[in-house]
């Protein structure tokens, strides 16, 4: 139902007044309200209060994966919430459907990783393996093994210790202070893995940890290779190797996750978004069954970590649901299949268009770079992806850009259920935002 100008108004002004947004300006906020108020979604689509419809470049915050309004899913969480909406797991107390979906995330990752430990999102998930690793080396008597090793341009959520683990610079710039033992290398550079081993020595390091495929930090696609050789090099030296899967779990990649694409088992993998398709908060960090039986050997007593909302059974029933529609409409072959389609789509307007560089991605998650000269990579002296987005959105599709250091990257993530068809609106609709934002610029 489409809203009254008045009730519009009325929202806009309670949002201004006392809803302070995620990730978001404050000023513009102020200055403009909030940008879009959605009401509706359904499919890859949303609709606003004002009754305008979005195509979802960016399955939201890249974890909408099966799409919006599956009623099977507000089913679900419906029975749970009448049965047992939730009660405690600590102290072993436990619940059936967290109790099926463990074993459920167990059977679908791979390898042996088989210990699930549920948190309410991805930054519970790094803070709590960044824990969890850290009281492992010291109970098997090496606590000076307690160093993290992450990557420039990671993004590991923003609690305290994955705000230090995240490694863009303005998020490590918000407070003066960060959790101690973080270290940040070289992206893509598995020698500089090997360098920061034999500066810091291999006994001081807990975990590396890595996305797959870098999301927020542009969708950063690794080298052929790099996953294997860092499974070698952490195995060579005892560290752990801490896989974050968080956007790219769940057949984002055209895998159920991504690591499976090099035949690599991380000792820990964390997870959330797309284990719920954001349908409910929830994510888990799943250990290894070697590492889960020493944790079980080793502690004497109550293992000291535990939020109120792990093991939740309405989200956890929640995720089963959404899982067994991932699996029965197949949409981790969808993806494969759409992103196929989505990236030879891009690679055409990289073609055509001679301000669209770097195409790459890996099922539904791509991005592009905007360069002012495609030989020299050299940029605009203005933020064009914030324009290209900016003209996307007033034509009815949602992307989303990444502006820090000198990149000007453009990225798409949509839903995992988008249909040819969808992806041929997209990729129109982004083409004429390009060449509008363009003709402006050279105006
Ligand atoms: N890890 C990765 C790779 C992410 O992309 C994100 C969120 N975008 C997080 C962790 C943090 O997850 P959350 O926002 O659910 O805390």
């Amino acid at each position: 139902m489409i809203q009254t100008q008045n009730s519009i108004d009325e929202l806009n002004r309670l949002d201004k007044k006392h809803f302070i947004h995620p990730t978001s300006s404050l000023k513009e906020q102020q200055e403009k309200g909030p940008a879009i108020i959605f009401q509706k979604g359904e499919g890859v689509f949303l609709t606003d209060v004002n009754g305008k419809k979005y195509l979802e470049g960016m399955s939201s915050l890249w974890n909408v994966n099966i799409g919006y309004g599956r009623k099977e899913l507000a089913e679900a969480a419906k029975q749970q919430m009448e049965q047992l909406a939730y009660s405690s797991c600590f102290a072993t107390f436990s619940n059936e459907p967290a109790i099926r979906l463990a074993e459920k995330v167990a059977e679908l990752t791979p390898g042996d990783l088989s210990g699930v430990f549920f948190t309410s999102g991805g930054s519970e998930s790094n803070d709590t393996a960044y824990k969890l690793v850290r009281n492992y080396w010291k109970l098997k008597g090496q606590p000076q093994k307690n160093k993290i090793i992450s990557r420039n341009a990671a993004y590991h959520g923003v609690a305290l210790g994955s705000t230090s683990a995240t490694g863009i610079e303005v998020f490590q710039n918000f407070t003066t202070v960060k959790a101690p033992g973080f270290i940040h290398i070289e992206p893509l550079s598995t020698d500089a893995l090997k360098e920061a081993i034999a500066k810091e020595g291999a006994d001081t390091i807990a975990a590396f940890i890595a996305e797959p495929i870098q999301g927020a930090g542009g969708v950063i696609t690794p080298p052929e290779g790099y996953f294997e050789e860092v499974r070698r090099i952490c195995d060579e030296h005892d560290i752990l190797f801490i896989a974050d899967e968080v956007i790219t779990g769940f057949g984002r990649t055209g895998k159920m996750f991504a690591c499976e694409h090099w035949g690599v088992v991380p000792d820990v993998m964390l997870i959330a978004k797309g284990i719920t398709s954001g349908y409910q908060p929830l994510g888990a960090v799943v250990f290894r069954e070697k590492i889960h039986q020493e944790l079980i050997d080793l502690t004497e007593g109550v293992l000291l970590h535990g939020f109120t909302y792990s093991g939740h059974a309405t989200a956890c029933a929640v995720a089963l649901k959404n899982i067994e529609i991932i699996q029965k409409e197949e949409l981790v072959e969808n993806s494969r299949k759409m992103g196929t389609y989505l990236l030879e789509g891009l690679k055409n307007l990289e073609q055509e268009i001679d301000i669209v560089s770097d195409v790459r991605g890996l099922g539904l998650i791509a991005g592009i770079e905007i360069v002012r000269n495609k030989q020299t990579k050299e940029r605009f002296e203005v933020k064009m992806s914030q324009r290209i987005i900016e003209e996307a959105r007033s034509r009815g599709l949602i992307l989303r850009n990444v502006v820090f250091g000198d990149m000007d990257t453009i990225v798409f993530c949509p839903p995992l259920i988008i249909n040819k068809g969808e992806i041929d609106e997209l990729l129109s609709i982004l083409r004429s935002s390009i060449l509008e934002a363009k003709r402006q610029y050279e105006k």
